[in-house]
This record gives structure tokens, sequence and C-alpha cells, in this order.
């Protein structure tokens, strides 16, 4: 399959990238590992005139712990953050999504940044990155804003973003160190695939047996944008967590969720995994935690 003609622009720094968003205003896309606009461009779902690489912007590559927070740049790829001894350390969670999302050699070019620009419901850095509490920070010509990585999710594809808009960081703060995170994919071809359903869950128990004091949960591909589950987490919160209660939460998880039926599932079927995942998810990251 041929690639459509375009113009590939490789500016050297950022101000050059947003006069050239500018001048090709509603021509031009963004390029950063190419893992999913260039697979895109095949199938002609995306025809863009020209392709503003972001590869060869000095320093955008990084990943680096800052005050406690973890800050990640638009060029920092999949494997180099699944890979990170902090990451895997103090938010292995993350690094455990980044490397749940396709193959090494895609993971070798992609990048996060890309992941959740791209806006797909079933994006697998998305969930943990909200249950973390992240946030992008958004650059422009005019300036700069930050915005939680959950108000960024407008629809399948549709991000906060603006025209002329880079997304130039991702910031995560610390998690708490009694936390305990897992982010569990289910999918026909492991990371190959795509999700059918995601579930990042985030624990912190409060020292007293069952207890916690704060649980996070975040539901990916069940519906058009990732979905934070709050009445569920309040279920779970600062009592005795037996398997009532948790069949309680998870229930509540299902019934919030409002998948779609495409090649991967019936909706149906999403609906029941996201009850069973959400059981294990939760159950996982409380391990974690007591293993502390
Ligand atoms: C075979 C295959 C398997 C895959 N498996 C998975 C999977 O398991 N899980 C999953 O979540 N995804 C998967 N993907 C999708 C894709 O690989 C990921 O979403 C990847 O992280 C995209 O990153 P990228 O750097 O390649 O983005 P690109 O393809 O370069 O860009 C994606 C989109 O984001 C925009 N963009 C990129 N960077 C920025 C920025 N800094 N600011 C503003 N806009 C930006 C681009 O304009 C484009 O619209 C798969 C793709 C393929 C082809």
């Amino acid at each position: 399959m041929r690639l459509p003609k375009f113009e590939h622009l490789q500016p050297t720094r950022l101000d050059e990238a947003f006069d050239l968003l500018e001048r090709h205003k509603g021509e031009a896309k963004l390029l950063a590992g190419g893992t999913d606009i260039i697979v895109r461009m095949k199938h002609r779902m995306m025809t863009p005139k020209y392709l503003v690489s972001l590869s060869r912007i000095p320093d955008l590559d990084y990943i680096r712990s800052d005050d406690g927070a973890l800050k990640i740049g638009a060029m920092a790829r999949l494997n180099d953050i699944g890979d990170h001894p902090v990451v895997n350390k103090d938010w292995a969670i993350l690094a455990q999504a980044a490397r749940s999302i396709g193959s090494v050699q895609s993971r070798n070019r992609a990048t996060m940044a890309g992941n959740i620009c791209n806006a797909s419901p079933s994006a697998d850095s998305a969930p943990s990155l909200i249950a973390l509490n992240s946030q992008v920070v958004l650059v422009s010509k005019g300036g700069e804003r930050i915005l939680p990585v959950e108000e960024f999710f407008k629809g399948p594809g549709e991000t906060a973003i603006k025209a002329g808009e880079i997304l130039k960081e991702i910031q995560v703060p610390k998690m708490n160190p009694k936390s305990g995170g897992y982010y569990l994919k289910y999918s026909m071809r492991g990371a190959m695939d795509l999700a059918i359903v995601g579930v990042a869950c985030i624990v912190t128990p409060n020292g007293k047996a069952g207890y916690c004091e704060d649980v996070r949960i975040v539901l990916g591909a069940v519906c058009p944008t990732p979905l934070r589950i709050r009445e569920a987490e309040e279920a779970l919160k600062n009592k005795a967590v037996d398997e009532a209660v948790l069949e309680k939460a998870a229930r509540i998880a299902m019934d919030e969720s409002c998948p779609i039926s495409d090649v991967r599932s019936s909706a149906e079927y999403r609906k029941k995994m996201v009850k069973v995942m959400t059981r294990r998810a939760f159950n996982k990251a409380l391990s974690l935690a007591k293993a502390k």
C-alpha cells in the first residue's frame, strides 16, 4: 500500500515548528514516531499535505524526575519509558502500560505523547496516566497551558489540542510510596493487539487490614474516551474490602462502561470483562502495595 503524496518538513526548533503549523494550517499534521499516522495515511484515513516532524528538535526525548515528579518529553520513546529504571521503581504502572503497547519494533519508534494525541479509546497509556493524575503541557506561539490528562480526551480521535499547539511534555506526580498500581490489558494477541478492555488501578492501603485510603480505577477501550470510575472508587475506600464490596464496585464499573461492538469484541462481552478485570486489577494492585 503506497503512501499518498506529502511533504516532510523537519524543523530544528519549536518556534520553527509553530511557524510551519501556522503557514500550513489545516493541511499539516505533526509526526512523532509515525507508527499511527503513517498507517492511517496508507489507508487514506488521513491525507495531510505536510508532515511536521518533531524528531530533529533537540531535547524533546527526555525522561526525568524533577522535584519528585516524572517529566516525559514529546519524543520519549515507549521502549525507553518501559525500560527506564526510575519509572520502573517509582511509577511502575506507567512502565508496565508502555510495555503493553505494540511490538518491540514499534515501541522503539512510538512515543507516549503520540499515543495520547492519537486519542484512540484503546490507547494503552491513557488509563494509567489518568489514574496517576498526570497533566500535559501544551505549547504554542501564544505560550503554554497545562491540562489534566483526564480533560485531554474529547472523543475518539479528538483531543483538547488547539490548532498550532504541540504537546511538549507529560507530567506525572509522585506516587504515594505505599501505593500499588497495575494496568491490566485484555487483548487477543497481547501487546501486538489493541485492548478489548484495559483497566488501570492504583490502591493505597491505610494500614488497617483490608482498608484503603485511596483507590483509583480508570477504564480504557470501553467508552469513547478513557473513563475514571469515581463511584466504584468510593465504594472501595475506607471500609473493609471483602468479596461483596469488591463485587459491588466491579459491577458499578461494568454499569458505567459504554462499549461498542467491533471486530475485536461484542459490546456485551466487553461489559462482562470490565467486571472481571476490575476485580483482578484491584486485587493485583493491592497485592503489589502490600508487598512494599
Ligand atoms: C501494529 C500496530 C500495533 C499497535 N498497537 C498498539 C497497542 O497495543 N496499544 C496502543 O495504545 N496503540 C497501539 N498502536 C498505535 C500506535 O503505535 C501508538 O498509539 C503510538 O504510541 C503512537 O505514537 P507515535 O509516536 O508513533 O505517534 P504518531 O503516529 O507520530 O502520531 C500519532 C498522532 O498524534 C499526533 N502527535 C504526535 N505527537 C504529537 C505531539 N507531541 N503534539 C501534538 N500532536 C502529536 C500526530 O499528529 C498524529 O495525529 C499500534 C499501532 C500499530 C501500527
